[in-house]
């Protein structure tokens, strides 16, 4: 730590602290930013303050955006008799890039994980419910194919089916532990169509 003036060493600690960035890649990135322009620097900068000051959840489903509700939300031919549950915002990305889901979302911001202390109600599983009316009639489990986003399935089948919704999860193609986000539009197309009933 200390080969280096006291500021590169801070903005490598900082960087370091980013998911996926190790102590190497932390010190080639400061180096980078050191050999920007000023004003390059202040957009990198601004651009995150930005981001972070102007982007919020959407008080309807939980997406991000710059606008509540957002643009899916806020989008009149949208199918109301559909609502795809994720459990991350880069989720409904996904979906939206296979173009072939035309409902709406609800972005549950995690998956019960009873290990990490993370029970129903640590999740957006309420809101959900609350939005269950008269329109609803499906509701997609899209969470991730792993231990925790089969219980979270689980648990809110059990909890919508009773109130007479039709609730599927999406089907094979998304490999087992894999993770919505990274799946590409023909596999989660694949999955979507060959959606079970729960
Ligand atoms: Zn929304």
């Amino acid at each position: 730590m200390e080969q280096y003036a006291a500021p590169i060493n801070h903005l490598i600690e900082e960087l370091s602290r980013l998911p996926g960035i190790g102590r190497k890649t932390a010190q080639r990135l400061a180096f980078h930013i050191l050999d920007l322009k000023g004003d390059e620097v202040v957009r990198l900068a601004q651009s995150m303050i930005d981001a972070k000051k102007k982007i919020r959840f959407c008080s309807i489903c939980g997406n991000l955006t710059e606008k509540d509700p957002c643009a899916i939300c806020s989008n009149t031919r949208r199918d109301k008799s559909t609502i795809c549950v994720v459990e991350d915002a880069r989720d409904v990305a996904a979906m939206e890039r296979t173009k072939e889901f035309h409902g709406f979302y609800h972005v549950l911001h995690g998956s019960i994980s009873p290990m990490d202390g993370i029970g129903p109600d640590d999740i957006n599983i309420k809101e959900l419910v609350t939005r269950m009316g008269e329109e609803v009639k499906e509701v997609i489990l899209a969470t991730n194919p792993t231990i925790e986003g089969e219980a979270t399935a689980m648990y809110i089948s059990r909890l919508l089916k009773p109130m007479g919704i039709k609730v599927t999860r999406l089907a094979h193609g998304i490999p087992i532990g894999g993770d919505i986000e990274y799946a590409d539009e023909v596999t989660l197309v694949k999955a979507l169509e060959g959606r079970t009933l729960l």
